[in-house]
């Protein structure tokens, strides 16, 4: 672990969805969703959720 930010990608267009990193994030919003290829908005990125594995 190198402590990057972990994100949740949603593509809104094919539905695929799977975790990220700033650079993974950065990298799907220049160049498109990596299934579907569909311009992805900054709005199909959350912060993932709660999984009761919280670190201090
Ligand atoms: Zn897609």
């Amino acid at each position: 672990m190198t402590g990057g930010t972990q994100l949740t990608f949603h593509c809104p267009t094919c539905g695929e969805s799977m975790a990220v990193n700033a650079p993974m994030r950065e990298a799907l919003l220049n160049h498109g969703c990596v299934v579907c290829g569909t311009p992805v908005p900054q709005s199909a990125f959350s912060a993932p959720e709660p999984n009761g594995d919280t670190e201090c």
